[in-house]
C-alpha cells in the first residue's frame, strides 16, 4: 500500500468547490471547512466527505491539505487555525494567490510543528478549475513536491516546480503583470479599431490569427464589441494581484510601468463600480480616447 493519501479542503469559493469536486472524483477528498458553512455542508451532502467545523480537527484528520482564500491575511489565518491540529509531515497546499513573502511566512509558521507548506497558485480561471486543466506554480522542496504529485494531478494539467517556497507565488505575480499588458493592448487596439470604422468582428477573426494575437484578444475582444463583461477575471482580484507585483518589485527598486498605470486604470473602474466585472471592462476607458480630438 502506498503513503495514506487523506486530503482535505479549506475555502470552497469559485475556485474551490471545483477543486475539491476534483479531488472527490480522484477518490482522494476526505473533509472539508469553509468560512460560511452553508457552503461545506452542501459540499459534504454533495460527495459524502466530513464537513468539519473547524480548521484544525481537520487538519488532524488529514496528509495534505489544499487551501484556497482570497487574499494574504486570510491565509495567514487559516493556517493559525490549522496549527492546533496539525502533525509533522503534513503537506499544505495552497492554491490562494498571494505574496511570496506571505508564502514564506505561512511556511515557517508550519514548519513550527513539522507541516510543509507548497506554494501552488493556480491559473486557467474557474474553466480550468471545472475541468481539471490549470497550470500550477509550485515553490517548496523537491521531495515534498513529488509527494505531491499524486494530489495535484487531480486538479491541474500542468504541473512545475519553480523553486523553493514563494517561487510558485512570484511566478502567478509574473503571469499577472502579463496579463495587464495583454489586456490594455487589446482594449487599445480595439478602439483604434472602433475609430477607423472597421467591421469589428473580422477584425478579430483576421488578427485572431495574425502575430499580434493572444488569448485575450480572441476570447475577450469579442466582450469589448458587445459592450458586456461578464465575471471572468474580475477587475477586482486582478487589482490585487497587481498591488502584489507592485511590492514585489519595489523590493528591486523598481516601478513598472505597465502595472502602474493598470492600477490607475482599475481605480477608476472599481470607483465607477466595474470591480465585479472581467478586466476586459478596461475598454471602457480606452474608447473615449478617440473621443476626445472630435
Ligand atoms: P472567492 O469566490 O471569493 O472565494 C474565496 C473563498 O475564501 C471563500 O470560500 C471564502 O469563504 C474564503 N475566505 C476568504 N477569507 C477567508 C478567511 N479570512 N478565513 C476563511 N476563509 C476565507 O474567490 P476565488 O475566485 O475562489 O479565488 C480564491 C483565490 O484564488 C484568490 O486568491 C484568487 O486570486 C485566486 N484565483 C482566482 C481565479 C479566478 O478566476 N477566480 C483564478 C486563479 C486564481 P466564505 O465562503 O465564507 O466567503
Amino acid at each position: 500500500m502506498g503513503p495514506a493519501m487523506n486530503v482535505g479542503f479549506i475555502g470552497l469559493g469559485t475556485m474551490g468547490q471545483h477543486l475539491a469536486r476534483n479531488l472527490h472524483r480522484a477518490g482522494l477528498l476526505t473533509g472539508v471547512w469553509n468560512r460560511t458553512t452553508t457552503k461545506s455542508e452542501a459540499m459534504a451532502s454533495e460527495t459524502g466527505c466530513k464537513a468539519f467545523g473547524s480548521p484544525a480537527p481537520l487538519a488532524a484528520a488529514c496528509d495534505f491539505i489544499f487551501i484556497c482564500v482570497s487574499a494574504d491575511d486570510d491565509l495567514l489565518s487559516v493556517v493559525e487555525a490549522l496549527l492546533p491540529g496539525l502533525r509533522k509531515g503534513t503537506i499544505v497546499i495552497d492554491c490562494s494567490t498571494v505574496a511570496a513573502d506571505t508564502a514564506r511566512r505561512a511556511a515557517t509558521r508550519l514548519a513550527t510543528v513539522g507541516a510543509a507548506l507548497l506554494d501552488c497558485p493556480v491559473s486557467g480561471g474557474v474553466e480550468g478549475a471545472k475541468n481539471a486543466t490549470l497550470a500550477i506554480m509550485c515553490g517548496g522542496d523537491q521531495e515534498v513536491f513529488e509527494r505531491a504529485q499524486p494530489v495535484l494531478a487531480a486538479i491541474g494539467k500542468t504541473v512545475a516546480l519553480l523553486g523553493p517556497t514563494g517561487a510558485g507565488q512570484a511566478t502567478k505575480a509574473t503571469n499577472q503583470i502579463l496579463c495587464a499588458g495583454v489586456i490594455q493592448v487589446v482594449a487599445e487596439a480595439m478602439a483604434f479599431a472602433q475609430a477607423e470604422g472597421l467591421p469589428l468582428e473580422k477584425v478579430i477573426d483576421v488578427l485572431g490569427k495574425g502575430a499580434g494575437s493572444s488569448w485575450y484578444f480572441v476570447h475577450r475582444a469579442p466582450f469589448m464589441v458587445r459592450g458586456d463583461y461578464p465575471a471572468g477575471f474580475r477587475v477586482r482580484l486582478h487589482d490585487k494581484d497587481l498591488r502584489i507585483c507592485r511590492d514585489m518589485a519595489a523590493r528591486h527598486g523598481a516601478k513598472l510601468p505597465v502595472v502602474e498605470s493598470t492600477l490607475a486604470d482599475y481605480q477608476r473602474l472599481l470607483e465607477a463600480g466595474h470591480g465585479d466585472e472581467d478586466i476586459s471592462t478596461i475598454f471602457r476607458l480606452k474608447s473615449p480616447l478617440f473621443a476626445a480630438g472630435k
